[in-house]
């Protein structure tokens, strides 16, 4: 991890937020977005999805959308990928990282995937050697959506995290990444979720992925962040709302996450300011779509000072 960074933070708006918006998001806006977050300091964006075109007709440029990504010295490029098929689009190009997901509640999975859980398994097991035979990269991160809700089944049982989360540990994941897809989470609940997983995948990073569509995002951020959490998947003006519900948020918000890190002494590497002026970017192209934020409603507080310019907290 780059040492002037204390937690790692990254874009999914382009991919959880975008994959909602029925209107086509022209390519050259999307990669406008792209390259100005990145100007502003975000290490790492989920730029696109390999789901198939006729599916979600926004992703259809995914292609380009990443060719034209890994161009951006320093970025982290990574790209959802549902199975194999996914993933081989994703070799082809040579992204850097590649976010597969399962979800823990079986009937989504079901649902999403067409598939039993341990199939899914058993699919990221062949993408992790198909990903060995070629050489080391991209990237595979094992995900786990539904981790902490699921809008067919409620609550999901902590402990069916914790052994999926080994399972795709076992299967060869870089990392494994926790989602409250939906967002039901509350921090108690975060704290048991993470704790469970990270006791059981300890040697490998453990990311968090919240939405905040009944209002408990960034308490679920301090919740993680005590279990030891430091990467975390946020997006611009809350982008993504929640196919069951009209006009809820969608994931937490980007501006207001870096702010509150920030805050707290935790160096993100983004610059604030440059952050909150993209909106403009989502405001030109996403009429009648509500922004979320609370830092680009209030602004930043008078004696704000960012972390990066601080004298080093005593840790
Ligand atoms: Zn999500």
């Amino acid at each position: 991890m780059n040492p002037r960074i204390d937690v790692v933070v990254c874009e999914v708006g382009l991919r959880d937020g975008l994959q909602l918006v029925q209107e086509f998001f022209p390519t050259a806006e999307k990669l406008a977005w792209i390259e100005a977050e990145a100007a502003a300091g975000m290490p790492e964006i989920e730029v696109t999805s390999f789901v198939p075109a006729k599916i979600v007709p926004q992703f259809t440029d995914a292609e380009e959308v990443v060719t034209r990504a890994l161009g951006i010295g320093g970025l982290t490029v990574g790209a959802l990928v549902p199975n194999l098929k996914g993933a081989e689009r994703g070799f082809a190009l040579g992204v850097h990282k590649l976010n597969f997901v399962l979800s823990v509640s079986r009937t989504h999975n079901l649902k999403n995937v067409r598939r039993e859980r341990e199939e899914s398994v058993a699919d990221f097991r062949r993408i992790v050697e198909m990903r060995n035979a070629r050489g080391t990269r991209p990237m595979l991160v094992g995900g786990l959506s539904t981790a902490l809700g699921c809008s067919y089944e409620g609550r999901i049982p902590v402990d069916d995290v914790r052994r999926f989360a080994a399972q795709l540990a076992e299967a060869g994941a870089d990392e494994i990444l926790v989602a409250d897809t939906v967002g039901y989470g509350d921090p108690a609940q975060v704290r048991a979720v993470f704790k469970a997983v990270m006791a059981e995948v300890g040697r490998l990073p453990v990311g968090a992925h919240f939405h905040d569509t009944r209002g408990t995002g960034l308490a679920n951020v301090a919740a993680a962040l005590d279990c030891g959490v430091r990467r975390f998947d946020a997006s611009l003006a809350g982008l993504g709302g929640c196919p069951f519900a009209p006009g809820a948020s969608g994931n937490i918000v980007m501006e207001d996450l870096c702010f509150m890190l920030d805050s707290m002494g935790l160096r993100t590497g983004i610059d604030l300011n440059r952050l909150i002026a993209l909106r403009e970017i989502l405001e030109r192209n996403l009429a009648g779509t509500e922004m979320h934020g609370a830092i680009a409603r209030a602004g930043l507080p008078k004696h704000y000072v960012a972390a990066a310019d601080r004298p080093l907290a005593i840790a």
